[in-house]
């Protein structure tokens, strides 16, 4: 609010920090941090609603998509509450998988069933399913390509002996790179909204932001080079500390800082994993502006644009980039990242397990007692988690069956057909 005020008296016709068209109340909010990134803060003062849908299908697309394993594996949400992005034919040890948006990893198969004729008449059937009710489902579409009715092949299905095997996905494979001219236009863009946070878009209009601004729009590979630079050095102490202690483990932080000159830097921390400088004026900006925008990834709503005061960075600091141990430091902070993944998977499995147990045995509403029934269940759940832990294969032996449920009546069969 207190920026919105700001700039209302800077100026009063307010235009677009990349074209002609004007800017206020009516444009559509723009994401300082992007939406996709779990950016929170906007504003309607910077970006007409034009250029914020020409960016949103361009550029503001690639960042994301950069960190989109990131995303599912800590399950980032968007800002505005979107799950996080599913993956689709991951490598894997075991194989290819995908990942639903939730992280649950299901092996890659194109077919649920094969059905090859035998020479000598007849048939060989596999079924590729994780469950017993997943294969019920694709009995009919295999009786179809074997040319029968599902009940002839029910007929020799059934009382037969299958097994059910839970494998582990294993080493996936993944990379840990981010960048290109696309997503430091995006980031360019968003260090230059932040600022006109402070400054209003009429001082950044000028000619002091001109090859910023024009790179936004169509690029260069000249600005790439000599306004841009990969930044591998870990933030100072106590600023560092104070940004995990504010927004998590995994914080986004996007600084913008001029000197008495207007030369105005930005840098830009993504998931606490990658981090770039750039140089948005060499000269003649808004002289000793300061704004930084925080938030955390795995909880959107820890978001912060006063943190500048609370977890401030040096001029020179921002001035000297260097990425000579950067590969180093990125791995450093990628094992870290790991060790966090695996607590929170973990729990992410457990609660899983616990949910899908209760299911097998209670009704929902239903108290747990300390009664033969929740003992089984107690039982049946140790097993599993401790199965799932250790990361034990499991194969279990079951007997095909038309019915739903074991020991349940079936609900379609038909008493009276005979097969022929
Ligand atoms: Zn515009």
């Amino acid at each position: 609010m207190i920026c919105e005020q700001m700039h209302e008296e800077a100026s009063d016709a307010h235009h677009c920090l990349f074209c002609e068209n004007p800017v206020g109340q009516s444009s559509k909010p723009e994401h300082i941090l992007l939406d996709a990134l779990g950016g929170r803060k906007t504003t309607k003062w910077a970006v007409c609603s034009s250029c914020n849908q020409t960016f949103g299908g361009t550029i503001d697309k690639v960042l994301p998509e950069q960190i989109r394993v990131q995303r599912n594996m800590f399950q980032m949400r968007s800002g505005s509450g979107d799950a996080p992005p599913g993956l689709l034919q991951v490598t894997a040890a075991s194989g290819n998988v995908n990942f639903t948006s939730d992280g649950t990893p299901r092996p890659a198969r194109s077919k649920p069933f094969t059905a090859t004729p035998r020479e000598q008449g007849g048939w060989d059937l596999s079924f590729n399913v994780e469950s017993a009710e997943q294969l019920r489902k694709y009995v009919p579409h295999a009786a179809a390509a074997m040319g029968m009715s599902e009940d002839e092949l029910w007929a020799q299905l059934e009382g037969q002996e299958a097994s059910l095997q839970t494998g582990y996905v294993g080493p996936v494979h993944s990379t840990l790179s981010c960048g290109g001219e696309e997503a430091i236009r995006s980031m360019v863009k968003s260090s230059l909204v932040l600022l006109a946070t402070v400054t209003g878009t009429t001082a950044l209009r000028g000619p002091a932001f001109t090859a910023a601004q024009s790179f936004v729009v169509e690029g260069s590979a000249h600005f790439v080079e000599h306004n841009t630079a990969m930044d591998g050095r870990q933030l100072p102490s106590p600023t560092y500390e104070k940004l995990v202690d504010a927004h998590g483990p995994m914080f986004n932080l996007i600084y913008v800082k001029s000197d008495g000159q207007g030369r105005t830097l930005a840098y830009f921390h993504l998931i606490n994993l990658f981090s770039w400088q750039m140089v948005l004026a060499s000269t003649g900006g808004p002289v000793n502006i300061e704004i930084a925008l925080a938030s955390n990834p795995l909880d959107p709503a820890q978001w912060d644009d006063e943190v500048a005061s609370k977890a401030p960075l040096a001029f020179d600091w921002l001035e000297s980039p260097d990425y000579t141990d950067g590969v180093e430091t990125t791995l450093q902070r990628f094992s870290k990242i790991l060790e966090l993944y695996q607590e929170l998977s973990l729990k992410r499995v457990a609660r899983s397990l616990i949910t899908s147990v209760l299911d097998d045995y209670y009704t929902k509403g239903e108290s747990i007692e300390n009664d033969e029934r929740g003992k089984a269940a107690i039982e049946a759940l140790s097993s599993k988690l401790t199965t799932a832990l250790m990361q034990v294969p499991t194969k279990k032996n079951l007997v095909l069956s038309r019915s739903e449920t074991i020991g349940k009546p079936p609900t379609d069969a038909k008493p009276g057909t005979t097969n022929k």
